[in-house]
């Protein structure tokens, strides 16, 4: 039987993506290899605790809700994610995978809503992004990018041109909060015309964490 180690299950809001608001279980693994400036889950990167992945399941199913998020840290840092995802699928669950861009996802079971970051320069580890990464996006997935101030902004403008972003799937800009005004950020994909959700963190505005309560 596959272990994983883990930070936390628990049961909030869906603070981002396409299905906000949505009351939802989250598998935070533990663990990441990239450290981004404005991290607001570092108590994920180390820790945790070795559960087997029936036991995992058990303790998800315990809140009644279909919709399931497997995040981090960057949960495919662990090789048995693969497993859990696909046999969260098969019991019928609707699982989303929150990963960081730049861990090899052609192995994710096709089922999953994949939400992939793609790091921006002020993140401090936008050399990591595997951009063979996109290729295995769909119309069901979606790209994010966090934009902390102007140079972020013009960065990932650029990339939506240059990796032919518009229509492969959904593409998220979303404000680091505390650094780039949110107003501001709205402005300018209004006045640029750019194919995008803006999307505010509903954690961050309800309740001021990293995910949930
Ligand atoms: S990829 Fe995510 S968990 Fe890892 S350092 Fe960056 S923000 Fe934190």
């Amino acid at each position: 039987m596959s272990l994983l180690r883990i930070t936390e299950i628990f049961h909030s809001l869906q603070g981002e993506s396409n299905t906000v608001g949505i009351p939802t279980v989250f598998i935070r693994l533990t663990g990441c290899p990239l450290r981004c400036v404005y991290c607001d889950t570092a108590y994920a990167f180390t820790g945790g605790k070795k559960i087997e992945i029936a036991e995992i399941i058990a303790q998800s199913e315990q809140y009644g809700t279909r919709y399931i998020t497997v995040t981090g840290g960057e949960p495919l840092a662990q090789s048995a994610c693969l497993e859990l995802m696909t046999k969260l699928l098969d019991k019928g669950y609707f699982v989303s995978l929150e990963t960081s861009g730049a861990i090899d996802i052609s192995a994710v079971d096709p089922r999953v809503v994949k939400v992939m970051d793609i790091k921006t320069p002020g993140s401090g580890e936008s050399g990591k992004n595997l951009y063979q990464n996109i290729d295995y996006l769909d119309t069901k997935d979606q790209i994010k990018f966090v934009i902390g101030n102007d140079e972020d902004y013009a960065w990932s403008k650029a990339a939506l041109t240059e990796y032919e972003l518009a229509g492969r799937c959904e593409i998220l800009f979303s404000p680091v909060m505390g650094q780039q005004n949110p107003a501001e950020l709205a402005e300018k994909i209004l006045q640029d015309r750019l194919p995008v959700r803006f999307q505010i963190q509903l954690h961050k505005l309800l309740w001021d964490d990293a995910q949930g309560k």
